[in-house]
């Protein structure tokens, strides 16, 4: 899979400020690839920019795949693309690819995120085990449909685990 796809996610990218191209594949438990890559925006800081894994997982959500089970990806994973996947149910089960390895004279292994990312913290700190995560079908309480125009807000409260971060001034 890394073989072939990488060198085509790499295509893709567009890291006009950093210039550090960074590509990423991964494999569902459905069988379909999803492709992610880096994106800096001229005018925007660095910070803003969107990282290759977390594009991947993106669109891994965005069609309802369930459970990630590989990533491949260019280059060793940042700090803050550990934490969003440790932030994917059953994160420790998925398998890593760094194929940047060889070109730095390194045998390519697979590793765990467990591996990458010692002692984590994540939603089995914050929240209940059954709080739906990144990949699970959840209630936003936002509606996007035609009917939206004429919006009323829903009559059930939130659940108990979801907070408000600040009341709205009268
Ligand atoms: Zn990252």
């Amino acid at each position: 899979m890394e073989d072939l796809l990488i060198p085509s996610a790499m295509h893709r990218v567009r890291p006009p400020i950093s210039r550090f191209p960074v590509g990423a594949v991964g494999l569902g438990e459905s069988g379909r690839v999803y492709v992610g890559v880096n994106l800096d925006f001229l005018g925007a800081p660095l910070s803003q920019a969107v990282h290759a894994e977390q594009f991947l997982i993106a669109n891994v959500a965005a069609v309802g795949e369930p459970v990630l089970r590989i990533i491949a990806v260019s280059h060793m994973p940042c700090d803050h693309c550990r934490q969003f996947l440790q932030e994917i149910r059953g994160a420790a089960g998925i398998r890593i690819l760094v194929t940047s390895d060889a070109a730095d004279g390194c045998a390519a292994e697979w590793r765990t995120l467990a591996s990458l990312l010692p002692r984590p913290f994540g939603p089995h700190d914050l929240l209940p085990k059954d709080a739906p995560l990144v990949l699970e079908p959840h209630d936003s309480r936002l509606d996007a449909s035609s009917r939206g125009r004429n919006h009323r807000p829903r009559t059930t409260p939130p659940p108990p685990w979801m907070h408000r971060s600040c009341k709205r001034q009268q």
